[in-house]
């Protein structure tokens, strides 16, 4: 007697629910409590097991349906034989094989390979490049030896320093700026405990995301450490896995200096930086860059004494010079300590904690720094070591990256790299673009990354973003451009805020009037830079920006009056 599979009670006050993926197919065994589907709600996501063995009749509703709770979703005929599982994507793998460029390496690999494509690296490249290629059809596997999915971004960088750079702003906004706005607090007290199991809970909910993606694309984690043995080859923990196309997507680690040892307590890296249980009192940062400055805002704001030194004569090198240097500005305000033009040499834990040697870059006489806690923050290293890529005869640039063409192969047919591992800004949203692009080459499409239009965000206090060409790189390439400038203090929403710091800057071609860099520098600077993004992809002049309209008041408004600036018509100022 046939049983209904019903869609089950899914919690309080939801009652429907989407129909996700089906996990068997009609004419399938299953086991007893084998799960069927996939539904998806709002709040949960949740597979329905069947409810004994047997063999699937039909499918009663199909992907993407909306279904009530109680409706039936599939019929079981309990005891009976069925088909084994079928081949997952036989067909569409070889489809996209025939659709692969004549150059495509795979003729080398085994004839018969475990999956279509392996990546190394469940990072924001390879977990996304790994999704890609399974909507795209391939049987696909991603290599993990991290205990959670999600890489340097999820687990110990993009995520747990913005959850962090939110709190502490939120405690120094209540402190601080509250009481301009009439909001008076007495005390305002810190527990940096819940603060950092609040930052756990949100690194924690995202990695299963990425797990349940996982799940969702039918992709198979690897858990281990991968090796590339060759085309078509490689291993986890010594156990060989074949495969049509191997992705690295290794990523990158922290780079450190000579002769200073990091214990991840006193002298730490980035993620040591996000697991300090006591604020410092005193906190040396090693390195004007990104990670410093947004860690040294977390700590700084938090009541640290911050020091930055710094070893060229300005801080966050690449960025546009005039918002780099307010920037500077603004970070003194806020308390920074600069050393800008030094070097640190040398590094001596003691009782109390680390006395640094410090010298000035060009050379001079040393002093020394005292220190509860020495953040290195010098860079990233890409991670291409201990994995036999030069074993397998993979080549690495003078940096350690892996070599690739303009298709992200490698000196090694079939074997491709992305992300931090290669050459170019070490950026998820990058790493993610280069994902997707390599799982679309693969496939036969026409995937690729535009890196004119990567944005790059510094989330500190103000922000700081920018897209495109600087001043100074247009002025190296002889372009000649305008400029159009808007500050934020004559900005109504900005204003209402109390956000008034910064200024949006725009740049465009002399006679072209194309947009060929933006670079903004004040409150919420990571989101405007979309817009401009958007402008610099779709090949926009400053006047369709101007032209466009944008909701008032908004800080999106400050985008547009600049972009009027470089036809000398902004209206507000
Ligand atoms: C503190 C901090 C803050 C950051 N903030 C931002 C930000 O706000 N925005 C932004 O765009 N970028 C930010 N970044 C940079 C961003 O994290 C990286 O650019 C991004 O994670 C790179 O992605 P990826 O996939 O190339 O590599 P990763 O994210 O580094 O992932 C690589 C993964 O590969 C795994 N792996 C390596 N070798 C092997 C092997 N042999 N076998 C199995 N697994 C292996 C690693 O365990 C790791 O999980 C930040 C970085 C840090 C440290």
């Amino acid at each position: 007697m046939p049983i209904e599979i019903k869609v089950p009670t899914l919690g309080e006050s939801v009652t429907t629910a989407t129909v996700g993926k089906w996990l068997k197919q009609p004419g399938e065994a299953v086991k007893e409590d084998e799960p069927v589907v996939e539904l998806e709600t709002d709040k949960v996501s949740v597979e329905v097991p069947a409810p004994a063995a047997g063999r699937l009749e039909n499918h009663a509703v199909k992907e993407g349906d909306e279904v009530e709770v109680g409706a039936v979703l599939a019929t079981l005929e309990p005891g009976a034989a069925g088909t084994a599982p079928a081949a997952k994507a036989a067909a569409p793998a070889a489809k996209a094989e025939e659709a692969k460029p004549a150059a495509a390496p795979a003729a080398q690999a085994p004839a018969e390979t475990d999956y279509d494509v392996v990546v190394i690296g469940a990072g924001p490249g390879g977990y996304v490049c790994a999704i890609r290629a399974a909507q795209l059809g391939f049987k696909v596997a991603c290599v993990e030896q991290r205990a959670t999915l999600g890489g340097t971004c999820l687990n110990v960088g993009c995520i747990p320093s913005k959850a962090l750079l939110q709190s502490s702003e939120n405690y120094h906004a209540a402190g601080h700026d509250f009481a301009a706005h009439g909001v008076v607090i007495d005390s305002v007290k810190l527990d940096l405990a819940r603060m950092q199991a609040r930052k756990a809970d949100i690194v924690g909910a995202n990695v299963k995301g990425v797990e349940y993606l996982f799940k969702k694309n039918g992709i198979t984690w690897l858990k281990g450490h991968g090796k590339v043995e060759g085309t078509g080859r490689l291993s986890v923990d010594g156990k060989p896995v074949t495969a049509k196309h191997i992705v690295i997507a290794s990523g990158s680690n922290s780079a450190n200096l000579p002769g200073i040892e990091v214990d991840e307590k006193v002298i730490v890296t980035s993620t040591g930086a996000l697991e300090l249980s006591e604020v410092p009192k005193r906190l040396v940062v090693i390195g004007g860059g990104v990670i410093g400055l947004e860690l040294g805002s977390v700590w700084g704001r938090l009541g640290a004494d911050v020091t930055v030194v710094e070893f060229l004569d300005r801080l966050v090198p690449g960025t546009d010079n005039e918002v780099a240097s307010q920037f500077q500005k603004l970070l003194v305000k806020q308390g920074f300590k600069m050393k800008l033009g030094h070097k640190v040499t040398k590094a001596e834990k003691t009782k109390k904690g680390v006395v640094l040697t410090v010298e000035p870059s060009a050379g001079g006489a040393a002093e020394t720094l005292e220190a509860d806690v020495v953040l290195v923050a010098v860079g990233r290293t890409a991670a291409s070591k201990n994995m036999g890529l030069e074993e397998a005869g993979i080549a690495l640039d003078k940096r350690g990256r892996v070599e690739v063409d303009a298709h992200y192969a490698t000196s090694v047919p079939g074997i491709y790299a992305i992300g931090d591992v290669i050459a170019g800004p070490m950026l998820a949203h990058k790493a993610e673009e280069e994902g997707v692009a390599l799982a679309e080459l693969l496939a036969g499409q026409a995937g690729h990354v535009n890196y004119d239009a990567i944005p790059g965000v510094i989330y500190t206090w103000p922000e700081v973003a920018s897209v495109g060409f600087t001043e100074e790189q247009l002025k190296e390439k002889g372009v000649a451009y305008k400029i159009g400038k808007f500050p934020f203090m004559a900005n109504g929403r900005a204003r209402a805020l109390g956000m008034t710091d910064g200024f949006v800057k725009v740049l465009a071609d002399k006679q072209t009037d194309r947009v060929l860099g933006v670079h903004i520098i004040g409150p919420c600077a990571g989101e405007l830079i979309a817009e401009a993004t958007m402008a610099i992809e779709f090949g926009a002049s400053a006047e369709d920006i101007g032209r466009v309209c944008h909701a008032h008041p908004t800080l999106s408004e400050a985008v547009k009056e600049a972009a009027l600036g470089a036809d000398n018509r902004a209206i507000n100022i």
